[in-house]
């Protein structure tokens, strides 16, 4: 098959969709403004920012209100964390998270275990699924807060948010969940869900990298992380990055257009190709994550007596972009925690590949990667110390 590039990252990040661009271009110049000047030009940039936030809003069933910028998902995660515990310290030094949380979630948990909480790791089933007994157990009276992610980034698992927070909210429990990898890309509502906070990132779905926002429920208190000037109510002082947050909302606005056209199906459709093409071709492989509570865009499966960087060298040099798990880990040769607390042995962790598609992957795309997956791990374990036989 003739060599094509095929981008099959994006749940790493995923391309500045060019609609999501040409909004963002005029507010970093002569759109420039502060929004918190007085001034025509500072009027403006707020007017901006703040349709931004009602797109967001309704992107996720909530209002204006409820969302507050942030530079990032990770720091609408710390944020959300340790500012909602700082603002209720009589409720209590118990946290529950689980073990397959990113580690925006996960090392904020290490830390404040370091710091005075008692923190209890959730386990996951073999399809990467929080179980909402295991958290009907976990929960004690000094419990104070829970965050379980909403879906998974490695493995694509959605986790019944739903069923999980009302338990908490039965128990008058915090909860959070990190939409980071779900916001955008499957339907949410906010308003309807027992959520009290919901990260969400920009660069996730189609818009640009430096810029995350929290759903906050209306009355929850948290105590800032970046304390200054007072902006985003106080909760998150600095001055906003207005190109980047009128980026976001164009970004929320493609993702209900991309809803309405049935984008869902489409990608999803394609991915179970995909991903039943590689179980059929591909010897000793098989499916990572659940089979039907997953991202529509997500693949990922194992390939036994493969080293998964020399798959991804080699696919990359095919003009495959893939990936192994996380980004951030993805340098790393420790295998996934996330593959490993679904109780996959290190050796077949090892062998991890994650294709995550987006809205510009074709049919062809697809093909191309039926075609070369196969000869590529053909290849490594002919050269393999530990070829069979
Ligand atoms: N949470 C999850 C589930 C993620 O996948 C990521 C990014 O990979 C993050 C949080 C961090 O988001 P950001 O890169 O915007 O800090």
């Amino acid at each position: 098959m003739k060599f094509r590039r095929v981008y099959l990252d994006h749940s790493a990040t995923t391309p500045v969709a060019t609609d999501v661009l040409d909004a963002m271009i005029p507010y970093f110049s002569e759109k420039m403004g502060n929004p918190n000047s007085i001034h025509a030009w500072g009027r403006e940039a707020k007017n901006a920012v703040d349709e931004a936030r009602g797109s967001i809003a309704e992107l996720i069933g909530a209002d204006a209100a409820d969302i507050v910028f942030t530079g990032c998902g990770s720091a609408a995660d710390n944020l959300a964390i340790k500012g909602a515990l700082w603002a209720s310290r009589n409720r209590g030094k118990h946290i529950v998270t689980s073990a397959v949380e990113h580690h925006a979630v996960i090392d904020t948990f290490k830390w404040l275990g370091k710091n005075g909480y008692e923190v209890t790791i959730l386990p996951v089933d073999s399809e990467c699924m929080v179980s909402p007994d295991s958290l009907r157990a976990a929960i004690r009276d000094d419990t104070a807060l829970v965050s379980v992610m909403f879906a998974n980034n490695e493995v694509g698992t959605i986790n019944p948010i739903a069923e999980l927070g009302a338990i908490c909210r039965e128990r008058g429990v915090l909860f959070h969940t990190d939409a980071v990898q779900a916001a955008g890309h499957i339907r949410i509502d906010a308003a309807n869900l027992p959520v009290d906070m919901l990260t969400m990132s920009a660069h996730k779905m189609y818009g640009p990298k430096g810029i995350g926002a929290l759903y906050i429920k209306k009355g929850l208190k948290l105590v800032p992380l970046v304390h200054g000037g007072g902006q985003e109510y106080g909760i998150r002082s600095g001055t906003e990055n207005v190109p980047a947050i009128v980026g976001f909302g164009e970004a929320a606005r493609l993702a209900v257009r991309l809803d309405e056209e049935g984008e869902e199906s489409r990608i999803s459709r394609i991915r179970d190709r995909l991903l039943d093409g590689i179980v059929e071709r591909v010897p000793d492989s098989f499916v990572t994550g659940h089979r039907r509570e997953r991202l529509p865009y997500h693949a990922s499966v194992c390939v036994r007596r493969i080293e998964g960087e020399g798959m991804l060298l080699r696919l990359d040099y095919a003009g495959i972009g893939a990936s192994s798990g996380s980004a951030c880990t993805s340098g790393s040769l420790d295998p996934s925690h996330v593959l490993l607390a679904m109780g996959l042995d290190h050796a077949t962790a090892h062998g991890s590949l994650r294709l995550t598609l987006g809205k510009d992957t074709s049919e062809e795309d697809i093909d191309y990667v039926l075609d070369t997956l196969p000869r590529v791990v053909e290849t490594l374990r002919e050269l393999s110390p530990y070829k069979a036989g």
